[in-house]
């Protein structure tokens, strides 16, 4: 090893909703945290891939059952609530309140432009971490967290993982999304298109355009439908509107592909709509520089969350966040997507098991790379989900620093939840009381 070994209390791989959320929980309990990401800024995928939905999470009576940090993140969804409106947001604000909320806290480091590339595993705990990039560096932390999405860190940790539906371990298609402007709204049949009927009209207006696209055999995009969403404070939509199949994110040859194919389809599809006398005017502003890969490595931990309980609307005694949207699988083969709410009260648990990768005692999972199976993965996948789960497994890792437990299985569910809960996070089941650090920021300034 050259070099001198860097110690924190705290390692994230990954700065994408998982990661800083977890980045952000940990900090705020005064621990020295180090956030590592590959790509030269902060974001990932709901950045760099656009995703603009803010995807369901109030319960069938419409309680928020995630809030937290979530909420920092997206304040307008929790103030302006309306089932009429469609609840977006705009991909550059959110990297700006990332930036603004990550520089605010005095015990957290961010590197950017370095990736870790290497974990020494001795005696069941990952000891070192190797990084390279912009900062070369070893690294050495008292507790780890996967925030890569794909569960990088945890498979260069050795750790079991799963890949892909059971049966034939395919994976959701992928997608490129895209901007366009510049439209006339005045020419659309209902001009509100921010209004959900309002975007359904819009999109079956240009639907016979794609249609007969389709029909002329100028594009492979298997989808049936056109979906957009609204952009909050311009005139602009956001098309999640093509559809890559087998790309495999551990695979990188099959991202680059799918992200020539996916820009491919997002020009044709753009092409298409400037048919209808609304776009005639209207630009392609941009095609997103990441593609949108729904799906990656699950990484096998304690407790294996299942479509079933999903559905089942599932409570666990050691939750420690909870999701309230569908199970939303875009077909491996192109077909039309499964996509089936949860029933009332609308939503299920998340156990902290789920976040405990087996075979590794300092190591929690903080992102879409959790424990569960495809189907459960295609729900609890969304933004707000993540972020309670990056926001409950950097509480979990500052419990396990501020209690110098050895095995991250040692941390109280209980105890978990008392600091969400002072944060003003959604839990459920009881609490127990712990001494935190005086300085410890308990509500957001
Ligand atoms: C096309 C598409 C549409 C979607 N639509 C919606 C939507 O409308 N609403 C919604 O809520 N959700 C949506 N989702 C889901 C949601 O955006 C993602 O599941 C979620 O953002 C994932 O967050 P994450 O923190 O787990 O991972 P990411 O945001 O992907 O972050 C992981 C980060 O880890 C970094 N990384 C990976 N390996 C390393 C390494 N070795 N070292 C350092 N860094 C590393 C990556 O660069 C990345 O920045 C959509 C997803 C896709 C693909």
């Amino acid at each position: 090893m050259n070099g001198e070994v860097q110690q924190f209390d705290i390692v994230i791989a990954g700065a994408g909703v998982g990661g800083i959320s977890a980045a952000l929980a940990a900090a705020r309990l005064q621990c020295r945290v180090l956030l590592i990401e590959q790509r030269a800024e902060v974001g990932g995928t709901g950045v760099f891939s656009s995703v603009s939905l803010i995807c369901n999470f109030r319960d069938s009576g419409g309680r928020p059952v995630t809030s937290g940090i979530h909420r920092e993140l997206f304040p307008a969804a929790y103030t302006h609530y309306s089932e009429q409106m469609v609840p977006t947001y705009d991909e550059r604000e959110l990297k700006a309140t990332y930036v603004s909320l990550l520089a605010a806290e005095p015990t957290l480091s961010v590197w950017t432009g370095s990736s870790v590339v290497k974990a020494d595993m001795e005696q069941g705990r990952i000891a070192r971490l190797h990084i390279e990039g912009e900062r070369q560096a070893v690294i050495e932390a008292k507790v780890y967290l996967d925030a890569t999405a794909d569960g990088n860190l945890s498979y260069l940790a050795g750790l079991e993982y799963r890949l892909g539906r059971e049966g034939d371990g395919k994976l959701q298609s992928a997608t490129a999304t895209f901007k366009v402007s510049g439209f006339a709204p005045a020419l659309l049949k209902e001009q509100n298109y921010r209004s959900w009927a309002g975007i359904h009209s819009l999109r079956s207006e240009l639907l016979p355009y794609y249609l007969a696209l389709k029909a002329e055999n100028r594009t492979s995009n298997p989808r049936q439908s056109v979906t957009c969403f609204p952009y909050p404070n311009e005139d602009a939509l956001l098309f999640n509107s093509t559809s890559v199949l087998d790309v495999d994110p551990t695979e990188p040859d099959s991202v680059v592909r799918g992200m020539e194919e996916g820009g491919r389809q997002a020009r044709e599809l753009f092409a298409a709509i400037t048919g209808h006398p609304a776009f005639c005017a209207a630009r392609l502003d941009y095609v997103a520089p990441k593609l949108g890969v729904r799906e990656g490595r699950r990484i096998v931990g304690e407790y294996e969350l299942t479509g079933e309980d999903c559905l089942g609307t599932r409570q666990f005694d050691d939750m420690v966040a909870a999701c309230a949207y569908a199970l939303d699988i875009h077909n491996p083969e192109g077909g039309p997507t499964r996509l089936e709410s949860i029933p009332a009260p609308g939503y299920y648990h998340i156990p902290y098991r789920s976040l405990i990768p087996r075979g590794c005692s300092n190591l929690l999972l903080s992102s879409r790379c959790i424990s569960g199976t495809h189907e459960a993965h295609s729900s609890y996948r969304i933004m707000a989900s993540i972020s309670a789960i990056g926001e409950a497994a950097g509480t979990a890792a500052a419990i396990c620093v501020m209690q110098k437990l050895q095995d991250v299985r040692e941390a109280r569910a209980e105890q978990i939840r008392f600091v969400l809960q002072l944060r003003g996070q959604f839990v459920e089941g009881e609490v127990e009381r712990i001494e935190l650090p005086v300085a410890t920021k308990l509500y957001p300034q």
